[in-house]
């Protein structure tokens, strides 16, 4: 078991193939000036199963892929074929954008959820948002998956006015649909220009739907990042991802891997293991995981507190987020 100081059992890992990606959300990716990791510093499909192999043998039990884009990856086909021979819940978290050329792959490979990123149902504020025109390809691709019996959940990163007015559209759309909408509060990242001003709150979302829906609370699954919710006789839920206003620190299970191999204990960690390298040098790397979690810090990787006003964005020391993965 991959347990921490303070009792914590991570038995989830996320893995991140790329960190490279056909959109440019503004608050994922720098504007100017971001280096791709070069190809020979990501670690190759062989590699990624072999490390997942030590994390579940060490006892975990979900693999989430992400990135960057994960279906950008030319060999993602390969890597969710071996990984989905381990004994694990396999998933991913996609843009969507290419869903459509994957869908045999990921039901052989036994995905039966999916995480699907959609920050808006306006396709001029999807260009806005992503500077890229495939709107409609993601709506048509979330389509497929529902039609294709596989579980969506819809994330949507709020912000201030920007998307904050459609927090209503989204909830409406769960009225017919069984679909699982995940309202994430915008969270800071190198290069991501975040400001408190831009952050809407669980509490502020919760008071907007409820101008318009009777809403219920459901009931919360240990290890869940959400607190999750329902308007009265909709088909889907909807729920909030509280990381700033209200985080999960308390009972985290989540470990990362960057696509090039480095091991994080937590989204906002500021140190990271080389478990590529030492994969690479023919070491176990057992250690270095339980290494790194025994540093893993109580909350938000002991960078800041829920008092977003005190949040120096300058001071924070992490990644961006693309080149972490989500
Ligand atoms: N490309 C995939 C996608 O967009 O779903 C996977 C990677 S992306 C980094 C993973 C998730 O992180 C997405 O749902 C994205 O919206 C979210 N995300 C990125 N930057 C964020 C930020 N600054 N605050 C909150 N969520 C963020
Ligand atoms: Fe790409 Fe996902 Fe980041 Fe958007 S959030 S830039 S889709 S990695």
């Amino acid at each position: 078991m991959i347990v921490d100081k303070f009792n914590r059992v991570h038995d989830y890992l996320r893995i991140s193939l790329t960190d490279n990606c056909d959109l440019r959300c503004f608050y994922c990716m720098p504007e100017e000036g971001y280096q791709f990791m070069p190809a020979s510093n990501l670690m190759q499909a062989a590699e990624i199963e072999s490390i997942a192999k030590v994390f579940v043998q060490e006892g975990v039990r979900k693999i989430r892929l992400t990135g960057g884009e994960p279906l950008v990856r030319k060999d993602f086909s390969e890597i969710i074929l071996r990984l989905s021979k381990l004994n694990i819940q396999l998933t991913l978290t996609t843009n969507g954008t290419r869903l459509h050329e994957f869908v045999e792959i990921i039901k052989t490979a036994g995905v039966r959820s999916i995480n699907i990123s959609l920050d808006t149902l306006k396709k001029d504020c999807f260009l806005l948002m992503t500077k890229r025109d495939k709107h409609e390809q993601v709506m048509q691709n979330i389509q497929l998956m529902l039609d294709a019996g596989i579980e969506v959940k819809i994330n949507v990163v709020v912000m201030k006015g920007i998307n904050d007015e459609e927090i209503i559209d989204f909830v409406e759309w769960t009225k017919n649909t069984s679909i699982h909408i995940r309202f994430i509060e915008f969270m800071p990242f190198d290069g991501n220009r975040w400001n408190s001003n831009k952050v809407v709150t669980l509490q502020e979302m919760l008071d907007n739907v409820q101008e318009k829906y009777a809403i219920e609370p459901l009931e919360r699954i240990a290890h869940e990042t959400t607190k999750k919710y329902k308007a009265l006789h909709h088909r889907g839920t909807f729920a909030v991802i509280s990381t700033m206003s209200a985080p999960f620190c308390g009972d985290c299970n989540r470990m990362r891997l960057t696509a090039d191999g480095k091991m994080k204990n937590c989204l906002f960690s500021q140190t990271e293991t080389d478990i590529l390298s030492v994969y690479r040098n023919g070491e176990d790397i057992t250690p270095f995981i339980h290494q790194n979690i025994g540093e893993k810090k109580q909350a938000l990787g002991g960078q800041f507190t829920t008092d977003l006003n005190k949040i120096e964005i300058n001071d924070l020391q992490n990644r961006t987020m693309i080149s972490i993965g989500g």
